[in-house]
């Protein structure tokens, strides 16, 4: 289906009857001289008197097809790349773009972005083998060292031919590009590098993934600090340009001004909301953990299509609000200076008569109570890292556990949690 006849009728009626974050690498023209090619972030391209100007490059795996749907709609040269943000779903594609412009003999791209792009990118390049590993994890798999050790593209988590931005700004920045005025605007919200763009004279707003069709990513648990309440006030400053079309990296794009409105009120509202009710509880002395327990995102808030929790969820927002108004110090005194996690485990399976007491009660508590289930099965496995039955206990927990939960984040790491038991069972077996 048309991606707006889509969206509107999913945000009207309430009701999903499709996948709405579709990576087909297909392109739509959506209005005059604008087209969506749907990927693993969507490639936007722009028709203006001084070629095409395209945002984001979509991923180092997706990059390809992209230019490929790209180029059956129109051969201009492509004058600009705008890079909302430096996440490798939006910039690893680049090479492709890059390419492209190589091959037809056209002029180099130039990569307009926030200046904290630069910084970003070197920050992948200094950290290449944890976010392999992390993103491998948020996926659901396990660590490969192998992987690590190729020493090739593939081993890479940003590709080296990935496109460095060639002119940055600050704040803001208004530039043109023919007769096409587009202005560009700088807010932390998943990022501290995200731009959103708006071009007054059709009211087209490109988002980056202030919105992504599902609840903000703003608490990614293996992510550097998000910014939750930035981003709200960044969504009621779109909201402020009364957009017409707006044109998310993920998801959907939505069209109609009162639609737009009412789309944005509710993704800040919910943020604002968040952030008020922690800060709230952390000025009143609570810790952690009982802020985790307590403040809830109503259950009508989150049915709504464009936040649902299927990527990201409010409980680890809530965390980063904690880390961002606090610290990592979670108000537990044992946690700040704790026990080697293998002496708490060992001392805990002693006391309780064994690991294998703590891992045939975690399999008895999984019926009931996961959360808990998951802290005996671990403290299990501490104690005797290498006892087949803990693992298989451990294995059946964390599968459960996954099929409980429904952010993808939740799902891949408690996954990952199973894989790391049934790899130990196959090595021992
Ligand atoms: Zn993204």
């Amino acid at each position: 289906m048309d991606p707006i006849e889509l969206s509107t009728l999913v945000i009207d009626s309430g009701n999903i009857t499709e996948p709405l974050n579709r990576i087909t690498n297909e392109l739509t023209e959506l209005g005059d001289g604008l087209a969506i090619i749907e990927s693993f972030s969507h490639t936007y391209a722009l028709r203006t008197d001084e070629g095409l100007v395209c945002f984001d490059a979509s991923g180092a795996g997706s990059g390809g097809a992209v230019v490929t749907s790209l180029r059956n709609w129109s051969q201009e040269p492509i004058s600009t790349l705008v890079y909302t943000h430096g996440h490798a779903d939006h910039i690893g594609g680049s090479f492709a773009f890059a390419k492209d412009a190589e091959n037809r003999g056209n002029p180099d791209i130039s990569v307009f972005a926030h200046e904290n792009v630069e910084a970003r990118m070197d920050r992948y390049a200094a950290t290449n083998g944890w976010n392999i590993a992390i993103n491998q994890r948020q996926f659901g798999g396990v660590r490969s060292e192998m992987s690590l050790e190729v020493g090739d593209e593939l081993s890479r988590f940003l590709p080296r031919a990935t496109l460095r931005p060639s002119e940055t700004f600050s704040t803001e920045q208004v530039k043109h590009f023919g007769d096409t005025m587009i202005e560009f605007h700088h807010a932390r919200g998943e990022t501290d590098d995200h731009l959103w763009a708006f071009i007054p004279e059709t009211r087209w707003l490109f988002s980056g993934d202030f919105i992504i069709w599902n609840y903000p990513n703003a608490g990614n648990p293996q992510k550097v600090q998000r910014y939750a309440l930035e981003w709200a006030r960044a969504l009621r400053k779109m909201a402020e340009a009364r957009p017409e079309l707006l044109l998310p990296a993920h998801g959907l794009p939505i069209e109609g001004e009162q639609r737009i409105a009412m789309v944005l009120d509710d993704m800040a509202t919910t943020l604002e909301t968040l952030v008020h009710d922690v800060v709230a509880l952390m000025n009143g002395g609570a810790t952690l953990d009982e802020i985790l327990h307590s403040v809830k995102v109503a259950p009508e808030i989150l049915a709504k299509p464009y936040l649902r929790p299927l990527y990201d969820e409010p409980e680890f927002v809530i965390r980063n609000i904690w880390r961002l108004y606090g610290g990592w110090y979670d108000g537990a005194p044992s946690r700040l200076k704790p026990a080697p996690d293998a002496l708490l485990g060992a001392e805990i399976a002693s006391l309780a008569g064994g690991a294998m007491v703590l891992a045939e009660r975690a399999i008895a508590l999984s019926e009931s109570d996961l959360r808990l289930a998951c802290h005996l099965v671990d403290l299990a496995a501490w104690a005797e890292p290498t006892n087949k039955g803990v693992h298989e206990a451990r294995a059946v927990v964390y599968r459960k556990r996954r099929g409980a939960e429904l952010s993808l984040m939740a799902k891949g790491i408690f996954t990952s949690a199973a894989r790391e038991s049934e790899a130990v069972l196959k090595a021992t077996s």
